[in-house]
């Protein structure tokens, strides 16, 4: 039974990567999902600043419906529930605009190649007002104990709420850590990306913190990444496992990477295109910058875990370069669409690179993914895969956003630029 106060959160995720809700009281759950709350279809067009970059087809005119799922609804506590929405029409037809339903588009996709894909997210964050700062070490037992009541009061939320989360750790940067959650099927897998974010910020609020998910929270500190693990199955059997490949890569695996490969310049945008990213983006920052792939490299772009003892959910790429400003439902669909883009092109494997890229030099130095907005905005504006995944309501909306956003920040100084936008992909 619910509460007379209990409500429904029903959010999105823009094209900013900011996550936009509505509320309604439980009571209204029945109309939240056949009726939904109503949005602007200026809504897609928020940047991360809430200035609104206008389009010809996204104006003060017009309504979209935020819709939701009853089962999809989690418990957050405290009388508060939450769902994912998707973005429909008066009418109730699925809205062009909607980024979850390119996820379900490309799931689609790739069934009708007989193939099925699981993803999974990791959720790097830095708190703030921590007062640790003299009890850290990257990786520490001292890190994790000195926050022992933030872990256990998240923990136990995150049990409320299904989220599955797979382990916590203090990472490399000083009040940094990471959430690594389950892999699913894709949809969900995102939803789960989206609630992880809302739980870590409520939480940290309510223990006196703050929690930032910027790709750059301090000029010159670590970056938070948010990366994404994927894998692939043909009727159930594994693609990046037991083939004759490097590893026991399959053909077809080893086509994935390549497709990934091939399509990571013009999707840069999509995975880690704030006006921030760039300072995450670089060598030495384990972001994978480095266009290419190797077996547990931590500087490429695509890091192959393979199927090992120590890896119970089987073969799995990681993609390194994704930042949390990516709208994860759009990330997914990016990922997943140039590897079913390799696998149907029977995209031949690049050569593996199993040392630091930094360290190849001449004829075997391994290219950088493009950072200048000049030519990420560009390799995304032609990409015909883009179009293709997305269609062309995502596209202009998302190019309008990243546009504004790259020429009204990139070039104003650094540490106010972070300093700016810590909190803006918090949920
Ligand atoms: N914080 C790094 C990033 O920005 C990732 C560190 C790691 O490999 O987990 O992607
Ligand atoms: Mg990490």
């Amino acid at each position: 039974m619910y509460g007379r106060a209990d409500r429904i959160v029903g959010s999105i995720v823009d094209m900013a990567g900011v996550a936009r809700a509505k509320v309604l009281p439980m009571s209204r759950l029945t109309s939240f999902v056949e009726s939904g709350a109503g949005a602007s279809p200026s809504w897609s067009v928020f940047c991360v600043d809430d200035h609104l970059a206008f389009t010809p087809s996204y104006s003060v005119v017009g309504d979209l419906r935020l819709r939701i799922d009853s089962d999809d609804v989690r418990n957050l506590g405290n009388g508060t529930y939450w769902a994912p929405a998707c973005l429909s029409e008066q009418d109730g037809t699925p809205s062009p605009a909607c980024t979850r339903g390119a996820v379900r588009r490309v799931a689609e996709r790739l069934a009708s190649s007989g193939l099925t894909a699981r993803t999974g997210h990791e959720i790097e964050f830095t708190l703030f007002d921590a007062a640790t700062v003299e009890e850290w070490a990257a990786y520490g037992l001292n890190a994790v104990l000195a926050q022992e009541e933030f872990l256990d009061v998240l923990l136990s939320a995150a049990a409320t709420a299904e989220l599955p989360v797979e382990q916590v750790h203090a990472e490399a940067g000083l009040n940094q850590f990471e959430v690594s959650l389950a892999p699913a099927d894709p949809v969900r897998a995102a939803d789960d990306a989206v609630l992880a974010r809302a739980l870590i910020s409520r939480v940290a609020r309510a223990q006196g913190f703050r929690a930032s998910f910027s790709p750059m929270p301090v000029a010159g500190g670590a970056g938070n990444g948010a990366h994404q693990h994927v894998s692939f199955s043909d009727g159930g059997v594994p693609l990046l496992s037991g083939g004759p490949g490097p590893h026991g890569l399959t053909e077809s695996g080893g086509a994935a990477v390549a497709g990934i490969l091939r399509a990571l310049p013009e999707f840069t945008a999509v995975l880690a295109g704030s006006a921030l990213s760039h300072l995450r983006l670089r060598p030495g920052m384990w972001s994978g910058v480095y266009r290419c792939w190797g077996l547990e490299n931590r500087e490429a772009a695509v890091r192959l875990c393979a199927d090992t003892a120590g890896n119970p959910h089987g073969a799995n790429l990681e993609i390194k370069p994704v930042d949390p400003s990516a709208n994860p439902y759009l990330s997914t669909a990016a990922i997943l669409g140039a590897a079913h883009d390799g696998i149907v092109g029977a995209l031949p494997l690049p050569d593996e690179v199993s040392v630091n890229p930094a360290e190849l030099t001449g004829a075997d130095a391994v290219d950088l993914l493009p950072t200048l907005p000049s030519d990420v905005l560009g390799a995304l504006r032609v990409s015909s895969l883009a179009q293709d995944l997305f269609g062309p309501a995502i596209l202009e909306a998302l190019l309008a956003v990243k546009e504004y956003e790259n020429s009204r920040y990139r070039d104003e100084p650094v540490d106010e630029v972070a300093q700016r936008f810590r909190y803006a992909w918090t949920s």
